[in-house]
């Protein structure tokens, strides 16, 4: 191999390359320009109707309407401008996170660089389930091959195992691995040609916002229907045409819960950007509702359950067992057989155990400044400490002849390596499976046949090993004369017995999950004895503990009714993945799936939330992933689900809150054109009180803390409606209260002056609706239980809010453009008397509520 081969590109190199080539990216994906969002703040129906009626208000020479109507057309728009531009900025910010990654090999070190950073000329590596990041010159292959059918549409894996083969940017590797030269980078790629850089956020519509956007469309539709019902039904009255288009106007706009599409969006992406300080990077907007609803969540074991931290703790041979000091990657250790320290030069069996845990291995030991770090898979990793614990010579990476890599389904892997004997088979997997692919096993004096006494030693030993949680790896060897990798007839040499720690937090997360009804069943590749005992470690007692082969040959409706108990599945493959979230769906479930591997990306796609690991995952996962795990935790699926659940809830509150409050205004118009009073709110009092006021109150209701009790209730069912009856019934009662209180205090002061009861009327809503929002905080607590000032925004919307009625009524520019007046103290105390039972009775409610829940259980 060239040295640049083994050195890579030098960053002087590198900086004179993207001077002269520039950066390998591509034409993002842009979100929307600042003033395109602003121009969509224009574009609604709402906004036409309110130009339309701006007009007629103009050429009624209502001057000060017109412009009033122009005031909060623009207040609207800037408001939803800054909400949507937040959550553009949030958004941004998520795709940037989900930028690809590249393996390349500069100075002499191998790194993890963005694949933007790379130059043509830099050797990058990849491996199975890699995306590769540039077009790029095979140096070498191991049984490589590339999917290719992002640019070709063919969906047959491709061989690339020819060294003079190039791979494409934006393929994806399904097999082996291999090192490369970039040769192109960015536009010049046969990718850049055709399509743009990976990575986006999905907005796909969530099942809450389609729900929300039918019910504005009912609502909408009946209130065009009601106010068009009111126009014809005054005109016949011979009523004034201009005043009842107004009041038409008013009514509809009063029904329709404008602020909504802009309070979802904003909860929504506010809500992802959260999660994000949470570790868990939303690729499909949608995915976090849904996992808020999850009834089942299929988790990987190793390092979502486990650390991902190996180390090698035990040997066993049929001669001795070892055991081994120090963790992690830092070969300060020894192995030791009782108290004797053994290495490779005075021990000759566990030397050639040691040369296939060193021999069959793909990771590296690097020591720099700050310690010990591994590159490659852990459990690689955890053997090759092992190999220079016990002093086992390195072997030259220049003799292997060939090699057949480890993937999920074989669970193993082969080298064939030249050795100073002629050319060897170095052997690592499952013991079960490597067990019945040895003929000899390796005694005192060399190999000796395996029998069946042999074979149940073995069994008994990784069963051991297994039932204290270790995972453990078989190894093998044997001679190949013929130069010929094949995987029989070999000699077995013992068993490794690897450490990989529960994550501390994760008993408290399942606990979590279970009273959240959210079953788990853990999908492994490991052992059945092993995944059993880490199973219990963190607090998951499965029922039914079953392997992959029992699982093919059971019926689908055997399987289905298993499926309904606490399970495991061990030595699992990735197909059945697919098999567990079809046959869960077809049972109604919502079924969230962990995976990290290229084969698991199928099950990802179908599952309701799949979810990737941000660490361990391969690119493919990813794309595939709605949830990429940037700690690979599974506590933090379980933050997630905590998070959409209060997204749901929220999204809950403040949909009653507005509509409620739009109910209000509803009942107040509708009653009072029945009495055949004068008009009660003027269209511009009610833009203000819906578009200006409101919002705001609706947006902070959105930031709510969880509720305590929120991780205790059953799944909900994902088509469950937004309102139901009981919803309903709350918007019908609040509506009814504040829309006859405000008329009567209406009908109070008419007598008086027709503007001051007008005005009276207009702040009475407004203080309703301010007010009652303490009754929506919660659906089921009262405030003092959640805390009167945990939510600070609310506080702040509220003052801010009734801040502005006050000058709305005092302040002389908005008293002509609302046409108001001066309230007395007399009005101030009439609109307090009656605020009172709607912040006290709620509260009241509630406690009798939980205080007869809790006397109840
Ligand atoms: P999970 O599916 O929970 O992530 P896992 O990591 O144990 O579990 P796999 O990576 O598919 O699943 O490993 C399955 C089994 O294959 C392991 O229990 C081990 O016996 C064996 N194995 C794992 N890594 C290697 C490797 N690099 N070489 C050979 N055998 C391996």
């Amino acid at each position: 191999m060239n040295d640049d081969q083994t050195v890579g590109l030098t960053s002087q190199q590198v900086s004179a390359l993207h001077k002269s080539h520039g950066w390998n990216e591509l034409p993002q994906t842009a979100g929307p320009s600042a003033l395109r969002i602003l121009l969509r703040q224009f574009t609604n129906v709402l906004v036409v109707i309110l130009v339309i009626a701006a007009a007629i208000a103009f050429v009624a020479g209502e001057r000060i309407d017109t412009i009033a109507i122009g005031v909060v057309i623009f207040l609207n728009g800037a408001l939803g401008f800054v909400q949507e531009w937040r959550a553009e900025n949030a958004l941004h910010a998520l795709r940037n996170m989900l930028s690809p990654q590249a393996t390349v090999l500069r100075n002499g070190r191998q790194l993890q660089i963005p694949a933007r950073d790379l130059v043509p000329g830099d050797i990058i590596l990849v491996a199975t389930g890699d995306r590769v990041p540039a077009d790029a010159a095979l140096i070498e292959q191991t049984a490589l091959s590339a999917d290719e059918s992002a640019l070709t549409g063919e969906s047959v894996p491709v061989s690339k195992d020819s060294d003079d083969a190039t791979i494409l940017m934006g393929t994806n590797i399904v097999e082996g691995r291999g090192m490369a030269r970039v040769t192109d980078i960015g536009t010049q790629t046969q990718f850049g040609e055709i399509a743009l850089l990976t990575g986006s956020v999905i907005p796909r519509q969530t099942h809450m916002q389609q729900q929300l956007g039918q019910l504005a469309r009912q609502l909408g539709a009946a209130a065009l229907m009601i106010g068009a019902g009111v126009m014809l039904l005054g005109l016949l009255y011979g009523r004034p045409a201009t005043e009842m288009f107004m009041t038409a106007i008013s009514l509809a706009v009063a029904m329709v819960p404008e602020g909504l599409p802009a309070v979802v969006t904003i909860t929504i992406a506010l809500g992802a950007a959260a999660l994000v300080r949470q570790h868990a990077l939303t690729r499909r907007l949608q995915a976090i509702e849904a996992l808020g609803a999850a009834s089942v969540i299929c988790t990987d074991k190793t390092g979502t359950l486990t650390e991902n931290k190996m180390t090698a703790t035990r040997i066993w041979t049929p001669q001795e067992q070892y055991q081994i000091t120090g963790t992690g990657y830092d070969p300060a250790g020894y192995i030791a057989a009782g108290q004797a320290k053994r290495r490779a030069s005075n021990d000759p069996l566990l030397a050639q155990l040691l040369a296939v845990c060193a021999g069959c291995n793909n990771a590296t030991l690097q020591h720099d400044r700050t310690g010990w770090t591994m590159i490659g898979s852990p459990t690689e990793g955890a053997l090759i400490t092992l190999a220079y614990k016990g002093w086992a010579p390195l072997p030259d990476p220049e003799n292997i002849l060939d090699e057949r890599p480890f993937n999920s389904d074989r669970k193993r892997m082969s080298v064939l390596r030249q050795t100073a004997d002629g050319p060897q088979v170095f052997t690592k997997g499952a013991p079960e499976k490597l067990r019945d692919l040895c003929s000899e096993i390796l005694g005192p004096d060399g190999p000796v046949p395996l029998t069946d006494a042999g074979r149940a030693e073995i069994d008994a030993a990784y069963t051991a090993l297994a039932e204290n949680g270790h995972r453990v790896i078989a190894l093998a060897t044997a001679p190949a004369p013929d130069g010929i990798l094949r995987e029989e007839g070999l000699v077995f040499l013992g068993l490794v017995g690897i450490i990989d720690p529960p994550r501390p937090e994760i008993p408290d997360a399942v606990a979590q999950a279970h009273s959240a009804g959210a079953r788990i069943i853990m999908i492994t590749g490991d052992s059945p004895v092993t995944a059993k005992a880490i199973a219990q470690s963190v607090g998951l007692q499965p029922d039914w503990v079953i392997t992959h082969d029992a699982l093919a040959a059971m019926s689908d409706a055997d399987l289905a009714d298993g499926l309904a108990q606490d399970m495991l599945i061990a030595r699992a493959q990735p197909a059945d993945k697919m098999r567990i979230v079809s046959l869960l769906q077809k049972q109604g479930q919502i079924v969230a799936m962990t995976g990290d591997g290229v084969n698991d990306a199928p099950a990802l796609e179908q599952a309701d939330i799949g979810i990737a690991m941000g660490i361990r995952g391969t690119d493919v996962a990813k794309d595939a992933a709605d949830l990429v795990l940037l700690d690979d935790n599974f506590a933090t699926i379980i933050a997630a689900m905590r998070e959409g659940r209060r997204q749901f809830d929220n999204l809950r509150k403040f949909v009653r809150y507005l509509l409620s409050s739009n109910a209000g205004e509803v009942v107040a118009i509708l009653c009072n054109i029945l009495i055949g009073g004068p008009l009660i709110f003027l269209a511009t009092q009610i833009l203000w009180m819906n578009l200006i006021t409101d919002g705001l109150t609706a947006v902070a209701l959105g930031l709510e803390k969880p509720e305590p009790g929120q991780m205790k209730d059953p799944p909900r069912k994902i088509n469950a409606p937004v309102l139901g009856w009981s919803g309903f019934a709350m918007i019908a009662v609040f509506g009814v209260y504040t829309g006859l209180c405000s008329l009567w205090i209406f009908w109070q002061l008419l007598p008086v002056d027709e503007t001051l009861a007008r005005t009276a009327a207009f702040t009475a809503m407004v203080a309703f609706e301010k007010f009652s929002v303490f009754a929506f905080r919660s659906l089921r607590s009262p405030c003092w239980k959640i805390g009167l000032l945990s939510n600070p925004f609310l506080l702040l919307a509220l003052v801010v809010t009734l801040g502005a009625q006050v000058a709305a009524v005092y302040w002389p520019p908005l008293q002509s453009l609302l046409h108001t007046t001066a309230l007395g103290w007399a009005e101030w105390q009439m609109i307090g008397l009656f605020c009172l039972p709607l912040i006290l009775l709620p509260e009241l409610i509630k406690t009798i509520r939980i205080t007869g829940d809790s006397n109840g259980t």
